[in-house]
């Protein structure tokens, strides 16, 4: 466990509360004054904290949180067979989700939503190319091995087989049986990407594509001004996100010319395996013969 300092140095509280109060000059001539009780007290004290208040709340909630960290029930992780409390997943300050982590495979809600899936529907075979963008360490060292052939693509990752722009790809038509595309589409321009993703599935090819959503909103909030690190972060909730997803999500993967279906566990389910509740995968089929064109 991280030694305690270092939260409090985290939430920007590096000395003890009482040298953080008396440090401030307002609050020796306040101390001085003559208000007396309570209330007038307190009302003081909040004045003179001011933005220190909420680092000290936090400080004071990190005992909690840090016992939360490590799990709150016991879960089950379905690809390593793992029993027990999962860790945390921490993007200091933007993400704390606790129960996600599984500490032996380190993977995460979705990772084991992508496997169960997979492994309940059948969605890739032995004799399948498959094609995985972005590809997390956790989720190749089970795909790997699944189809005849695995082909890790990304825009910058180094050690991805081919660097492909998956908005404008340089690879031939009707060529991949599975295209594994997860939380991707939310960072760059998905009605283009989706457009590539269809034309170099084969005829009856599968994208099985997660994004985040929020799933009671009917359509997909996209601020239409230009927006920096700091603003996308206040409205799409990571600075390097394109958008919020609502439901709408699924029209736009039709939009190709996609058969989109839902794939999703219920609440017995999601809970032992410490899923993301409400979370789906969507299984898109390039259909077997092409539409005729209007
Ligand atoms: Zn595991």
């Amino acid at each position: 466990m991280p030694p305690l300092s270092q939260f409090f140095k985290a939430a920007g509280l590096a000395r003890p509360l009482h040298a953080v109060i008396i440090a401030q000059p307002e609050a020796r001539v306040a101390m001085a004054g003559n208000r007396t009780g309570w209330k007038p007290m307190k009302q003081t004290l909040k004045a003179l904290l001011g933005p220190n208040l909420q680092r000290i709340r936090t400080a004071q909630m990190m005992p909690k949180l840090i016992s939360k960290s490590f799990g709150l029930l016991e879960r089950e992780c379905p690809i390593c067979g793992y029993q027990g409390h999962f860790t945390a997943e921490i993007h200091f300050p933007d993400v704390y989700r606790f129960d996600a982590v599984c500490p032996q495979c380190t993977s995460l809600p979705r990772t084991r939503l992508l496997w169960l899936a997979i492994q309940r529907h059948g969605l890739v075979t032995p004799s399948d190319y498959l094609l995985h963008f972005a590809p997390e360490k956790s989720v190749s060292r089970f795909l790997r091995p699944m189809p005849g052939r695995y082909v890790t693509a990304d825009l910058m990752d180094p050690v991805a087989d081919l660097r492909i722009n998956i908005e404008a790809i340089d690879l031939d038509d009707d060529i991949a049986d599975v295209i594994v595309c997860s939380h991707v589409l939310e960072h760059v321009d998905d009605r283009r990407a989706l457009k590539e993703l269809f034309r170099i599935l084969k005829p009856g090819g599968k994208l099985l594509a997660m994004v985040p959503m929020v799933d009671g909103w009917p359509t997909t909030y996209e601020n239409p001004e230009p927006l920096d690190r700091e603003q996308r972060k206040f409205h799409y909730g990571r600075s390097d996100h394109k958008r919020r997803y609502g439901r709408d999500f699924l029209e736009r993967l039709a939009e190709p010319g996609f058969a989109v279906e839902e794939v999703g566990f219920g609440g017995a389910e999601s809970l032992a395996y410490g899923l993301l509740l409400g979370e789906n995968l969507y299984f898109c089929r390039k259909p077997l013969l092409a539409a005729p064109a209007s």
